[in-house]
């Protein structure tokens, strides 16, 4: 791990994370150097067949410990292209670790430690040469609880374009990322109103609407719902889904029939840290090859 890795302005990872180290991972990325030119960054136009979808994200043989306690053991999975992967699984089985890996957020806790390797775009995002700013531009983050920042709502999505010193069409990336992120609408004649006036559905939209502006390839979402209403919850989903078709999504939930509704793939994870079944969603749902997830899906535990 790296902790002390610098960014290019000189700030380390540690001195992100005092502003907001949770909006850091999709609102703090600058770093000019992505990763090394060996990771492919263009030409994603050219893979946009859902029918045979790359993989953006493998990971091979990856064990995390928090100390002496190991929370994922020997994982290795490869998530599709512009697709919706689910996590699920109980409490404390590892899904958010697993998550934090794919962007480096681990890196961010101090006796946090990776093995085996998590490669995006075919390079292993824990080389040494790998700037985790940038890789974090690469692959934003939402989180449970929504966190903008207490800016105005243009000045939220703008954020990370500005830390890279980008001050030109700055009004259209924000007009066209709250579009994506489905809160236009809401929010176009009151762009200089506090983000932190808006309900919480909007917020976290917003939130989407920031990770989206730096141009991400991948979008991480730890439970983005899970604090929301019904009715916000149901937007977030459908949204999650548009999102997809544009983006590769990975999504921590604990709610399996979200996981059923949004995903095309589902990844069981069970205590201790184990990948036990990763498959098309409805065949983890409708026939499930392991017992244990089986009773897990049922209701029998967990
Ligand atoms: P899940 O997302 O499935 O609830 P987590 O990835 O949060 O699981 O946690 C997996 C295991 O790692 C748990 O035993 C948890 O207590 C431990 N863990 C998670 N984060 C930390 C941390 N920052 N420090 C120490 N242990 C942690």
């Amino acid at each position: 791990m790296t902790n002390e890795e610098l960014t290019t302005d000189g700030r380390t990872e540690s001195d992100e994370s005092t502003y907001d180290s949770a909006s850091d991972a999709n609102a703090d990325p600058d770093g000019e150097p992505l990763v090394e030119q060996s990771i492919s960054v263009e030409g994603s136009d050219e893979r946009s067949t859902p029918t045979n979808p790359e993989t953006v994200i493998e990971s091979r043989g990856l064990d995390v410990f928090y100390g002496e306690t190991q929370a994922l053991q020997d994982v290795s999975m490869e998530i599709p292209e512009k697709q919706v992967t689910a996590m699920i699984g109980p409490s404390g089985c590892g899904k958010s670790t697993f998550l934090r890996c794919i962007n480096r957020m681990n890196d961010l806790i101090d006796i946090a430690r990776v093995e085996g390797e998590l490669l995006f775009e075919g390079k292993n995002v824990y080389d040494p040469d790998v700037d985790p700013v940038a890789l974090r531009r690469r692959i934003g983050m939402v989180f449970q609880h929504p966190n903008p920042f207490p800016k105005s709502i243009y000045d939220n999505v703008a954020y990370g374009l500005r830390l890279r010193g980008h001050t030109e069409d700055l009004d259209q990336v924000v007009e066209d990322s709250l579009k994506k992120a489905a809160l236009w609408d809401e929010v176009k004649d009151q762009l200089q109103k506090s983000a932190l006036d808006l309900s919480g559905g909007q917020q976290q939209r917003l939130c989407i609407a920031r990770a989206i502006a730096v141009d991400p390839a991948v979008l991480l979402m730890d439970e983005p719902a899970s604090a929301l209403d019904p009715i916000a919850t149901s937007k977030i989903e459908d949204l999650i889904e548009e999102l997809a078709e544009e983006y590769t999504v990975v999504i921590v939930t604990h709610n399996m029939q979200q996981a059923a509704r949004i995903s095309d793939k589902t990844a069981v994870f069970l205590t201790g840290g184990e990948l036990v079944e990763f498959d098309d969603t409805e065949s983890i749902f409708e026939n499930p090859a392991n017992q244990r997830v089986e009773d897990y899906i049922t209701g029998k535990f967990g």
